[in-house]
């Protein structure tokens, strides 16, 4: 399996990293030794001394697709749940500047924690689910798919053109404003619609 990740699909996010908004989807993968689950402790790395947070909406592909008509996208995700796209922001700033790819600030070993997922009609109108990043009980990060730049099946659509989507390919569909940085000790809990779906500590 592979992991898509989707940048600046937020507008308030795309402004506060002073990134341009994009008029089609970003799109950068991870590999599957990112991926972190069942509340397993994340290990602070230390090549970094800006680890931060995007909690984000994840979608997880059923069934194999290439050139996906945005039309019958919705066919090929039957569950939603919760993530975190792990960010070295000191360098995948380095990276920006010299125009070199992200992948040592995004697609290191633990970058992508996951949490559980539920059947996507538990959530009701998709273009209106609300999810929020809890670090030590306070909020640090509350967004609505509301904002959503690019729509779940307009993101399918868009990277099938490029990348064959299989069974059990995960999309993480970009984080809203207020990323931040962690620190070692934080618990880090994710909710969707109120509901806790993920919760890890860094150490
Ligand atoms: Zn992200």
């Amino acid at each position: 399996m592979k992991i898509i990740c989707i940048g600046r699909n937020y507008a308030e996010h795309a402004k506060e990293l002073n990134n341009a908004i994009p008029s089609e989807p970003v799109f950068f993968m991870k590999p599957d030794t990112a991926l972190l689950r069942d509340g397993e402790a994340f290990y602070y790395p230390d090549f970094t001394k800006d680890l931060h947070h995007e909690i984000e909406i994840v979608i997880k592909i059923n069934k194999v697709g290439k050139h996906i008509d945005p039309q019958f996208a919705h066919k090929y995700y039957d569950e939603i749940g919760l993530g975190i796209d792990f960010t070295a922001r000191d360098l995948q700033s380095i990276a920006k500047e010299k125009g070199l790819p992200w992948e040592k600030a995004k697609a290191f070993d633990g970058s992508a924690p996951l949490g559980k997922f539920v059947n996507k009609s538990t959530l009701g109108n998709l273009a209106d689910i609300n999810f929020e990043l809890k670090i030590n009980g306070q909020s640090r990060q509350v967004g609505t798919t509301k904002d959503i730049l690019f729509s779940f099946d307009n993101i399918i659509s868009y990277v099938s053109k490029f990348v064959t989507l299989k069974v059990g390919d995960l999309i993480y569909t970009g984080t809203p404003s207020g990323v931040g940085p962690v620190n070692i000790g934080d618990k880090l809990q994710g909710y969707i619609n109120g509901d806790l779906f993920l919760e890890f500590e860094v150490k």
